[in-house]
C-alpha cells in the first residue's frame, strides 16, 4: 500500500517549506489512496519543544492537512514521536554491532579534530579514517569496561557507488569514500536523525519518501542504513527549495516565513494550499486556481520540477484575494476584526448597531484588501480623524478652481436630504454637476479627497452613507467649503 509521510523537527515556528512538504505528501497520499503519516522526529532534545509541536499540529489543522495515521491520531506503526522509539532504535543498534556492521569508536573530538584538519590541508573531503573500525575486540571490552566515552559508528562500505533514482531530480548517485563510517549513536546515547529516519520509515512501511532537497545529501548515508539494517529502501522525492523572489534561498529578510505568520496576517487557509501545491508542482495548463479535490485529483510527483520555485507574495495575494471575494459578509468581518482591533479602531464588545456598522465598512472596502491585515489601512478614514490628502496629486484636487464649489454644493445638497442612505445619497453628484457646471472627476475627486484624503476607494455614495451626515459635512468644512 502507498505511504508517505511528513516527518518534522519541531524546532522552531512551522515554515512554510515545511508546511509545502506536508502538503505534497497530503496530496498525494490522497491521490492515491494511500496512508499519509505525521511523525515527531524530536531527537535533537536541546532544540525541540513541545510548543513547536502544538504549533506544527495546529497550523496542518488550520490547513485541513489531516493524517490517517500519527501523533494524537495513533495508529499500528506507533509510537510516532522519536523519543518514545528509542528501545526500538536499541534493538537495532544492538543487533548491528553484534554483526559487525557498526562498532564503538573512542576517538575523542580533539583526535577527530586533528584527522578533519589534517584532510582539509590536504584538500581532501573530510571523512572519518577509521582509526577504531578494527579494533580488537578485547581493547574494545577494556575500554567500554573503563567507561571510556564512545560514540557507534556504521561502517560504509568502501570504493562503492551509492545511487538512487529519484523521482524529481532523477538518477543520484554518490562515491561511498566521500561519505565515509558516520556517527548514528552519539556519545550520549541519542541516535541521530539519518539512522531514526531509516528506522522509522522502514518500519512504518513507508514506500516513498517526499521531502526537501536539503535532505538529498542524506540520502547516501541512509541507503548504507538501509542495507545494513537489511530493509529495502523507499523510492525518494526531493522537492527543490524555495527561493525569494531575488533567487536567495527564502528567510526572514523575505518577510514571513511561518503558516502562525500568515495567518496571523489574516490569509485564508485554503489560498495557502492552493499557493503552497504552485510552489514545486505544475498542472501543465494555465489553471492557478484550484480547489482542494482538484488538487488530489491532478496532484502527482511525474509534474514536480527540478527547478527551484520561487515564493512570489504577490501571487499569493492574489490568490487569497481571489479566496476572499467569496466569503460572507460575517465571514469577511470575522477575518478582518483582528485586525482593526488590534490598530486600535474597535475594542472590547461592539453593540448590535455598531457590529453591523462596522461590517459594512469592512464589505464597502472588500475590493481593496487582499489579506485581513490590509483593512486597518484602507479603513482608517472611517475610525480616526487622521487623514489628510495623500499625496501632491490628491492634494492638488482640492485646489482646482472649482473644487470648493462642488464641496459647498454638495454640503448643501446633503444638508437638505431627510434621510442619508447610499440609495439618496447617489442622486447628489448629478445636482452638484448641473449647478456647478463641471462633470465627472470633477465632482467626484474633491468631494473623494475631502472625505478620505486618497484618490480611489469604494463608491462615493456608499462611503458618505456609512460616514454619516454628520461626519461628512464636518470633513467637507475642513477642507474649506
Ligand atoms: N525531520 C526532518 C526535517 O524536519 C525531516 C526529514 C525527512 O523528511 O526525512 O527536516
Amino acid at each position: 500500500k502507498f505511504r508517505v509521510r511528513f516527518a518534522p523537527s519541531p524546532t522552531g515556528p512551522f515554515h512554510i517549506g515545511g508546511a509545502r512538504s506536508a502538503l505534497f505528501n497530503y496530496l498525494i497520499a490522497k491521490h492515491e489512496g494511500g496512508d499519509f503519516i505525521v511523525r515527531i522526529e524530536d531527537t535533537d532534545r536541546k532544540r525541540s519543544t513541545g510548543e513547536s509541536e502544538e504549533n506544527i499540529k495546529e497550523a496542518l489543522r488550520w490547513l485541513g492537512i489531516s493524517w490517517d495515521e500519527g501523533i494524537d491520531v495513533g495508529g499500528s506503526h506507533g509510537p510516532y514521536r522519536q523519543t518514545e522509539r528509542l528501545d526500538i532504535y536499541k534493538q537495532y543498534t544492538d543487533r548491528l554491532l553484534a554483526e559487525g556492521k557498526a562498532y564503538y569508536c573512542f576517538c575523542t573530538p580533539e583526535e577527530l579534530e586533528a584527522q578533519k584538519r589534517a584532510q582539509m590541508d590536504q584538500g581532501e573531503t573530510p571523512v572519518y579514517t577509521g582509526t577504531c573500525r578494527d579494533l580488537p575486540p578485547e581493547t574494545v571490552q577494556a575500554y567500554l569496561a573503563a567507561g571510556r566515552p564512545y560514540v557507534i559508528r556504521i561502517k560504509t562500505p568502501r570504493n562503492e557507488t551509492l545511487a538512487f533514482d529519484d523521482l524529481v531530480r532523477g538518477h543520484v548517485s554518490f562515491d561511498s569514500n566521500k561519505v565515509g563510517d558516520f556517527v548514528i549513536v552519539k556519545s550520549d546515547g541519542i541516535p541521530v536523525y539519518n539512522y531514526c529516519v531509516v528506522l522509522d520509515d522502514a518500519l512504518m512501511d513507508i514506500t516513498h519518501v517526499i521531502r526537501a532537497e536539503e535532505h538529498l545529501s542524506n540520502t547516501p548515508r541512509q541507503l548504507v542504513l538501509y542495507k545494513a539494517l537489511g530493509f529495502q529502501a523507499p523510492t525518494f522525492a526531493h522537492v527543490s527549495l524555495i527561493l525569494g523572489k531575488d533567487k536567495k534561498k527564502m528567510s526572514k529578510r523575505h518577510g514571513a516565513t511561518s503558516v502562525q505568520q500568515y495567518r496571523d496576517l489574516g490569509y485564508l487557509p485554503e489560498a495557502i494550499i492552493n499557493f503552497l501545491s504552485l510552489l514545486g508542482w505544475t498542472p501543465g495548463t494555465e489553471q492557478e486556481i484550484f480547489s482542494r479535490d482538484e488538487l488530489i485529483r491532478q496532484f502527482t510527483l511525474a509534474r514536480v520540477a527540478k527547478n527551484p520555485a520561487v515564493f512570489d507574495i504577490e501571487k499569493l495575494n492574489w490568490i487569497n484575494f481571489h479566496y476572499m471575494k467569496q466569503l460572507t459578509e460575517d465571514e469577511l468581518l470575522a477575518l478582518c476584526l483582528p485586525h482593526l482591533q488590534n490598530a486600535g479602531y474597535v475594542s472590547g464588545t461592539l453593540t448590535p448597531e455598531r457590529r453591523e456598522w462596522v461590517k459594512q465598512v469592512v464589505a464597502a472596502l472588500r475590493d481593496h484588501v487582499q489579506y485581513g491585515a490590509q483593512i486597518a489601512a484602507v479603513s482608517k478614514v472611517f475610525f480616526t480623524e487622521e487623514y489628510a490628502p495623500e499625496n501632491e496629486e490628491a492634494a492638488a484636487v482640492l485646489q482646482e478652481e472649482t473644487a470648493q464649489p462642488v464641496l459647498t454644493c454638495f454640503a448643501q445638497e446633503l444638508q437638505a436630504l431627510p434621510e442619508v442612505t447610499a440609495a439618496t445619497v447617489q442622486p447628489l453628484f448629478k445636482k452638484v454637476q448641473k449647478q456647478v457646471g463641471v462633470k465627472g472627476k470633477f465632482v467626484y475627486m474633491p468631494i473623494r479627497v475631502a472625505l478620505t484624503g486618497v484618490m480611489h476607494g469604494p463608491d462615493l455614495h456608499v462611503i458618505v452613507a456609512l460616514m454619516g451626515r454628520e461626519k461628512v459635512l464636518a470633513r467637507l468644512a475642513r477642507s474649506g467649503s
